[in-house]
């Protein structure tokens, strides 16, 4: 390649749109990390006893306080329509909360079973918020597997809370997506530094603090699976700001700069903010990016996280992208990250899971990113893979963490070095 090569990205690569069987994770899972966020929050989940298993493995071994999810389970005689649901669910609510006065929030989480049998969750969260209002509210969202994958619980969640949100003429920045709270303070301490104020977050830590919203409102999502979300804010008044997300040195770097200029901030102070940080992040990722350097990786899609990730990989780890599924592809917000991906690898949305199989197995990729049912066998046919469920379950956003989600990356392609050692020839 000649130096003044022009820059070709995947803007306008054709995206191969497949409608078939999916193997993805239901939208439950996201109350996993949603209840660790939001303290006086409880997930009510009206659901089967597979609901409930999935919520307890993908939980593993954190219940060690009171936990704040649950399920309410819907028995045969519901399901045959023989009993009437609706009474049962206020029982249980009224239960849960005369138990519990600590949770101030609320959430009927809706799942395969409760559609199938039409329980009107919105009315029934309408219904018991006036009962339980104002020292409670009662909202609702669906994590079915039939309708969500599993970073859509989260958008579910979070649109569900906007219209309820309070109104509000103040010019205030408003970051949306749940991150690990250590991770939500360094971003909101440099926001501080470079004088973004004030800053607020969607979802909030406790309900006492959730933001109000309105015409001078400016909001920036954190995680790209917030489509929902993002049109409920925009219909409050709201104005996005666009930008690629912060994963990796130049994700963060772009975000950051993507509010400065929103903001109207001075971008000399913004820069010496960024520094130091931008420094090390660059330093700690260039010593993990030995391992991943012209190496490929194919991403099933799973968590609409596919496209950022690898315009992180190519562009500041050198890895060479083959195929990029993602569940959904949002044209909007997945601008920015389509225009840094380097031309070349294969855009999907949606599955038919036979059909990537073989893609995957044809491509041979050193590295396949997928969910735990397809990673064992891949692993039987040698391939080297990486679940796709810790991506959201590890701190990875901004700086300090872009060297521990490179390395999410390496440890798979370390391993099978150390395990067959012609693999990393
Ligand atoms: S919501 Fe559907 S896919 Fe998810 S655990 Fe329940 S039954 Fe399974």
């Amino acid at each position: 390649m000649s130096l003044d090569t022009p820059f070709r990205s995947c803007t306008d690569t054709p995206v191969l749109k497949e409608r078939g069987q999916r193997e993805v994770f239901c939208g439950l899972t996201g109350i996993i990390w949603l209840h660790r966020k939001m303290q006086d929050a409880f997930f009510l989940v009206v659901g089967s006893r597979t609901c409930a298993h999935l919520l307890q493995a993908a939980a593993g071994v954190m219940i060690f306080a009171e936990p704040r999810f649950g399920t309410a389970i819907l028995e045969e005689k519901d399901l045959a329509g023989l009993a009437d649901a609706n009474a049962e669910l206020d029982r249980e609510v009224a239960r849960l909360l005369s138990r519990r006065p600590d949770i101030r929030q609320l959430f009927l989480v809706g799942s395969c079973p409760s559609e199938v049998i039409k329980i009107d969750l919105a009315r029934a969260a309408e219904r018991l918020d006036g009962v339980h209002a104002p020292n409670v509210r009662v909202l609702n969202f669906s994590g079915s597997g039939i309708e969500t994958t599993f970073t859509e619980g989260e958008d579910a969640c979070l649109a569900s809370m906007v219209p309820a949100l309070p109104a509000t003429d103040a010019t205030e920045l408003l970051v949306v997506g749940a991150l690990p709270d250590v991770v939500e303070d360094q971003m909101l301490s440099l926001l501080a530094a470079m004088g973004a104020g004030p800053v607020r977050t969607l979802p909030a830590r406790r309900s006492t603090d959730l933001p109000a919203v309105g015409p001078n409102t400016r909001f920036i999502l954190v995680q790209p699976f917030l489509g929902a979300t993002h049109a409920a804010l925009i219909k409050r008044g709201a104005t996005p700001i666009s930008a690629p997300f912060p994963f990796g040195e130049e994700g963060s770097t772009l975000w950051f700069h993507a509010v400065a200029e929103a903001l109207g901030l001075d971008r000399a102070k913004v820069d010496a903010v960024l520094a130091a940080p931008r420094a090390r992040a660059q330093k700690s990722v260039a010593a993990v990016a030995e391992t991943l350097r012209g190496k490929s990786i194919f991403f099933f899609p799973d968590s609409q996280l596919e496209i950022p990730l690898a315009r992180f990989l190519a562009r500041e780890c050198g890895m060479v992208p083959v195929e990029v599924g993602t569940p959904y592809l949002h044209r909007e917000l997945m601008a920015p990250e389509l225009a840094l991906l380097p031309h070349g690898p294969t855009i999907s949305e949606g599955q038919d899971v036979e059909l990537q199989l073989d893609r995957a197995r044809a491509a041979r990729a050193d590295l396949t990113v997928c969910g735990l049912g397809l990673a064992n066998p891949l692993e039987a046919e040698g391939l080297t893979t990486k679940w796709a469920i810790e991506l959201v379950f590890t701190p990875v956003h901004f700086y300090e963490q872009a060297a521990d989600l490179a390395g999410l990356f390496a440890r798979p392609i370390r391993r099978r070095a150390l395990l067959t050692p012609e693999a990393a020839e």
